[in-house]
């Protein structure tokens, strides 16, 4: 392509500081170095861990920042030693590395790979070099990504090719809340046919939890939110019982256990408040109940009593829900084109890259699923 080796001028939403709106301007993104890849990204998504570093983690060497890290583009130009993409070639940006390497890539056990470590702060949660900046100040990215841009470089061990036959503004969810949810249920919860399952938080992240513990052959799923709007598209996904936390004076374990003859047999946290992961966790059968740590704080500790575990409960926690970050997002893209996974259901509102102010508020408010970016034409 004609841009290749130069310096892009484009545009993106930067994070100047915590707590403020992004603001629109124009960025130089350099060219890919060794290893990297420039991509044109066409459609993002508003993911909450965007939400969590702008308002909640705020940690002092992660701004100014690019956002966003749940999108899907196109290859402009590679960098050297880059051989699996080429110009063209349709991607999905991954915040988790698989170098295919290390002993945690080699081991079917994890999806932990060394390399990302190396690259990616996970503290500040911005990678340690960025090949963007805005009137002449470097500019972080943002868990390797940094997607809420026209152009973005991203490692080539953080990157899926895709079909290309797959729509981008739809299966861009896929680069974050759809496989962490889904994951979650199936690859570490293990949720077995017939079993019952309750799922915390009813966002994208929970609601694909739901779908994953449905496609694994739970008979029973109670979803549970504040914000009883979601139960709706919760049953959608198949939730088969609903509970609102404001409905009850009870502790939420208690209802749960009382509705399951004792609790039930997976839970899943995907909120991000240690109060919810403590609930999840005693909302579990004793014996052999077994809860997922999803929704993400690196804030407060979680406490429970240790008789909760030692009464036979496991508690887990599940990053991308448990997916290799480049072969996660290609298995899935495949089970989209297949017709087995939903994707489109999960998406609330479309705009464009500079009404990404509005689509946080939304999120904020939680006045929407996913609200998809389109950020450039296919
Ligand atoms: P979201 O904001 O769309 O959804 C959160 C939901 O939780 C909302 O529906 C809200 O009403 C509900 N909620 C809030 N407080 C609650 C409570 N006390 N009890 C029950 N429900 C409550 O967010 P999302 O994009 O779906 O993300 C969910 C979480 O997952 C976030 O913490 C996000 O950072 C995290 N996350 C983790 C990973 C990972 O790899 N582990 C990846 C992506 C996102
Ligand atoms: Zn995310």
């Amino acid at each position: 392509m004609a841009t290749a080796g130069k310096v892009i001028k484009c545009k993106a939403a930067v994070a100047w500081e915590p707590n403020k709106p992004l603001v629109i301007e124009q960025i130089e993104v350099a060219p890919p170095q060794a290893n990297e890849v420039r991509i044109k990204i066409v459609a993002t998504a508003v993911c909450h861990t965007d939400l969590y570093h702008l308002f909640e983690g705020k940690h002092k060497d992660g701004f100014p920042v690019v956002l966003g890290h749940e999108a899907a583009g196109i290859v402009e130009s590679v960098g050297t030693g880059v051989t699996e993409f080429q110009p063209g070639d349709k991607v999905i940006p991954v915040f988790l590395f698989q170098c295919r390497e290390c002993r945690f890539c080699k081991s079917p056990k994890t999806n932990q790979c060394e390399k990302g470590g190396s690259t990616v702060r996970l503290d500040a949660m911005v990678s340690v070099d960025s090949r963007f900046t805005c009137k002449g100040k470097k500019v972080q990215q943002f868990a390797g990504t940094s997607t809420f841009s026209e152009y973005t470089v991203v490692n080539q061990m953080a990157l899926a090719k895709i079909d290309p036959a797959a729509p981008l503004d739809k299966v861009c969810l896929l680069g974050c809340g759809i496989c962490t949810g889904y994951g979650a249920a199936v690859n570490t919860a293990k949720v077995e046919p017939g079993s019952t399952c309750a799922v915390f938080g009813l966002g994208a992240v929970g609601l694909a939890a739901v779908m994953g513990c449905k496609a694994a052959g739970a008979e029973r799923i109670i979803a549970v939110d504040i914000n009883p709007e979601k139960f709706e598209k919760a049953k959608v996904f198949g939730a088969t019982d609903f509970v609102n936390p404001k409905d009850h004076t009870k502790p939420i374990s208690q209802v749960v256990s009382e509705m399951t003859n004792g609790g039930v047999d997976y839970s899943l946290e995907c909120v991000g408040n240690v109060g919810v992961m403590r609930s999840a966790l005693e909302s579990c059968v004793k014996g052999w109940g077994v809860s997922v740590i999803v929704g993400w704080t690196d804030l407060h500790d979680t406490a429970v009593r240790p008789t909760q575990l030692i009464a036979g409960r496991t508690w887990k926690g599940s990053l991308f829900g448990g997916f290799k970050g480049k072969d996660g997002v290609t298995q899935m893209c495949k089970a989209y084109m297949d017709k087995k996974l939903k994707v489109d259901e999960f998406i609330t509102h479309n705009m464009t890259l500079d009404q990404v102010n509005d689509a946080i508020e939304l999120m904020k408010n939680s006045k929407c699923i996913r609200t998809v970016l389109n950020v450039s034409p296919q």
